[in-house]
């Protein structure tokens, strides 16, 4: 008869580990197909304060290695591989790998997370972690002092901007366009705010710096000059994508490609399929609430399974 296995975890993030963690604690025997980038986006950050346990900083890979290390010793199986398709619509599921192995299984915790869209100019993966970011919650406590830019004109722009004014003497919020996509109320807070300085029609087309980022070139789109402007960090907040595309066509989606969930719940559109972590929340993008929606996620798994 064919090994069929109850909980199966796609993706290596802290939603991913924590489910695995759960679910082997509840003897579940789960596997967790860790995929292409193991540890996921907290691997490529450096200083991490915000996840509680710590009194001093730590760093990202370390904590991702600690969670891969916990779900191991409590039973997860882990498997180097990438899942190439799914067939979810059945009791029995089906995750197909890259290697050819076919695995079944009776739920599915979909934890592959999403990734912050970057310029892809010059320099830029060299100064991330060292004065660029995609996350001011993560990183903006770094920049107390000093002077900052958000790249950006929608919701998460402005509102990274407006909470980098609780640490920096100014932000610069650079724009493509002359209008901001971000909502009214937020374009009210961005203006009546004395830190905000706006930057209209303007692309930065490189970084500088030696180890740490200290400068940036910019290009206006309407006269063409070109200009440099000195500053300590810059925030890239252009949007994130989900890595949802192994799902299309199976699994409800929003129109930004986000896994629909019901309320409270990380249930998705098939029975015994959850979505944990940043695959399905576009709002707070955090390590801890992705771990939070893993732990939801292998709950909810192991009730389907009763
Ligand atoms: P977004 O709404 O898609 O905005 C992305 C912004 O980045 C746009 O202003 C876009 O410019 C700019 N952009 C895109 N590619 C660029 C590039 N290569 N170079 C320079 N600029 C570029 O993304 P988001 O702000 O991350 O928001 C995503 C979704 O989450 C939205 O639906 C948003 O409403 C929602 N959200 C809601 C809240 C909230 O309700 N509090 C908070 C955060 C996010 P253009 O304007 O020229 O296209």
């Amino acid at each position: 008869m064919a090994d069929i296995k109850d909980v199966s975890i796609i993706g290596s993030g802290p939603a991913g580990y924590t489910a695995a963690i759960y679910a082997a604690r509840a003897n579940l025997k789960p596997i967790l197909i860790s995929g292409l980038q193991p540890g996921g986006q907290l691997t490529i950050t450096t200083d991490v304060e915000n996840y509680p346990g710590y009194e001093n900083p730590i760093q990202g890979p370390w904590l991702m290695e600690q969670m891969q290390k916990q779900a191991e010793f409590v039973g997860t199986k882990i498997i180097s591989s990438q899942v190439t398709k799914v067939e979810l619509n059945n009791e029995i599921k089906k995750l197909h790998l890259d290697n050819g192995d076919v695995i079944e299984t009776k739920t599915v915790i979909i934890s592959t997370g999403a990734q912050a869209r970057w310029l892809g100019i010059q320099n830029e993966d060299k100064f991330q972690g060292h004065g660029l970011s995609a996350c001011a919650t993560c990183d903006g406590f770094f920049f107390k002092d000093k002077i900052v830019a958000v790249v950006g004109g929608g919701n998460s722009a402005a509102e990274e901007a407006l909470f980098l004014t609780k640490f920096a003497t100014k932000v610069l919020l650079i724009h493509r366009r002359d209008e901001l996509r971000a909502e009214k109320i937020l374009q009210d807070r961005l203006s009546k705010n004395p830190k905000i300085e706006f930057i209209w029609n303007s692309e930065v087309t490189k970084f500088n710096g030696d180890v740490d980022l200290n400068s940036i070139e910019l290009l206006n789109r309407k006269d063409n000059k070109k200009s440099t402007i000195n500053l300590d960090g810059v925030f890239i907040a252009i949007g994130h994508d989900p890595a949802t595309k192994l799902f299309e066509g199976q699994i409800e989606m929003d129109q930004n490609g986000y896994i629909l969930t019901d309320p409270d719940s990380t249930q998705t559109s098939i029975k015994g399929v959850y979505a944990a972590g940043d695959v399905k929340d576009k709002i707070y993008r955090q390590a801890i609430t992705a771990a939070g929606m893993g732990c939801m996620a292998a709950l909810e798994a192991e009730k389907y399974l009763d």
